[in-house]
């Protein structure tokens, strides 16, 4: 980066970088096995997932870690630097929500910009910079921005997300309004919403996250509430600029972040189809699309299989600030002990987990004295979330083992 960007005209616009080449693929395949396989997890899944060793059971859900558009990005971030060696390299944000491997990239010198607004870092790109764009995507005018200062894109957004964005642009397109189930903090959220105002930027969006923001809007569309009352609920963060109640939700289409709890997407679509259904007499003014990653969805419902037979207590593992991890603890903390692992070093004895509470939205020591007993047999579900690597999981499967007197030995030895 310049330190006097001000200075400097603006470099021409440059095009996106293919790092795809089969070479540098090659040793990328090499780099990211050595960073992340786990033998340990691999000899699990040869047992179709579940493994008894004395009294210890150790169940693995049929789906879990990585996903196809993680192992994109990471690829792709890790084949940037092979094909830029010494060109300054920089991320929008987080490539992934997992600091294990957001800590990889440092170590490759891989910078992390801000991804809630642009700062002068933007400003300062030069073309001899490359910009990765994360899986989740980032805003237009954040690309615009980057392209603008001619600095080489390399972008690894998913293609569901993708997906995502081209149905809000039509949405937008035919003067529908999206309405946007996701996090308004959530970095696929807020690209997502940028697509939402459309090509000719005069699009619309509104952004809900509950069953409670539905119904409030379902409850503005019936007419029981006001236009101060539901703009003073949705402050700035959750609408687009210029947004107008009365205007922009008299024709919506529903779309949703593709990590979302999908029985929940699905409600909020049925209400809000509904509502508009009661104002017009028919729902033609109410388009719903379930966006919901394939991923997502075989993650959760590898889950829902995993909890018809009895276990003692759950382990998701995966970054805290990860919302398809979030929703697997939402799952499962409905039927068991479950607990919000980062990694293996949270299970710190037998009796005590550290552990991220969804409540206090904050890390919380829980005592957990069913693993004590070593006479006692039990049984300990293990699943992760689409952006935890094999290696941690294998880390948290030798913990559980470790305190329960199996070692890995005996495990590979299966
Ligand atoms: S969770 Fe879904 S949308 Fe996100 S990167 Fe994975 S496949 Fe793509």
């Amino acid at each position: 980066m310049s330190d006097t960007p001000t200075e400097k005209p603006a470099p021409k616009k440059r095009k996106r970088i293919n790092v795809r080449k089969p070479d540098v693929m090659a040793k990328v395949e090499a780099e990211v096995s050595n960073h992340y396989k786990s033998s340990v997890v691999e000899k699990l899944r040869e047992h179709g997932g579940i493994v008894t060793l004395g009294n210890t059971t150790i169940k693995l859900a049929q789906q879990f870690g990585f996903c196809y558009g993680v192992e994109r990005a990471i690829d792709l971030a890790y084949a940037s630097r092979k094909v830029f060696e010494t060109n300054p390299i920089y991320l929008i944000g987080e490539i992934i929500h997992n600091p294990e491997v957001n800590r990889q990239l440092q170590q490759m010198d891989i910078v992390s910009l801000p991804w809630q607004e642009m700062n002068e870092q933007y400003d300062a790109l030069t073309d001899n910079d490359v910009v990765i764009v994360p899986a989740f995507g980032a805003p237009t005018s954040f690309v615009e921005k980057i392209e603008e200062r001619g600095a080489s894109i390399v972008d690894t957004t998913c293609g569901d997300v993708m997906k995502v964005w081209r149905r809000v642009r039509t949405y937008a397109k035919e003067g529908y309004t999206s309405i946007i189930h996701g996090k308004a903090g959530h970095e696929e959220t807020l690209a997502t919403a940028s697509h939402a105002l459309g090509k000719e930027k005069n699009g619309h969006y509104l952004i809900i996250l509950t069953l409670e923001d539905t119904d409030f809007v379902c409850d503005y569309v019936k007419g029981k509430i006001s236009d101060a009352d539901f703009m003073s609920r949705f402050g700035k963060s959750n609408v687009s600029a210029g947004f107008d109640p009365s205007v922009h939700l008299k024709q919506v289409g529903v779309a949703n972040q593709t990590t979302m709890l999908k029985s929940e997407t699905e409600e909020i679509q049925n209400r809000i189809t509904a509502a508009v259904r009661e104002r017009d007499g028919d729902s033609q003014n109410c388009q719903v699309f379930d966006t919901i990653c394939g991923a997502t969805q075989e993650r959760q419902d590898a889950l829902f299989d995993m909890l018809k037979e009895p276990m003692d207590m759950l382990l998701v593992v995966g970054g805290y600030n990860s919302s398809n991890t979030t929703h697997l603890v939402e799952i499962g903390q409905e039927e068991l002990p479950t607990f919000f692992i980062r990694d293996a070093g949270c299970i710190e004895s037998l009796e005590q987990i550290v552990h991220f509470d969804l409540e206090e939205k904050s890390e919380i020591t829980s005592e957990y004295k069913n693993l004590l007993d070593q006479d006692q047999h039990v049984t300990v579900g293990i699943t992760a979330g689409a952006s935890c690597p094999n290696n941690l999981i294998e880390n948290t499967i030798l913990r559980v083992c470790e305190l329960r007197g199996i070692s890995k030995s005996e495990i590979l030895e299966m």
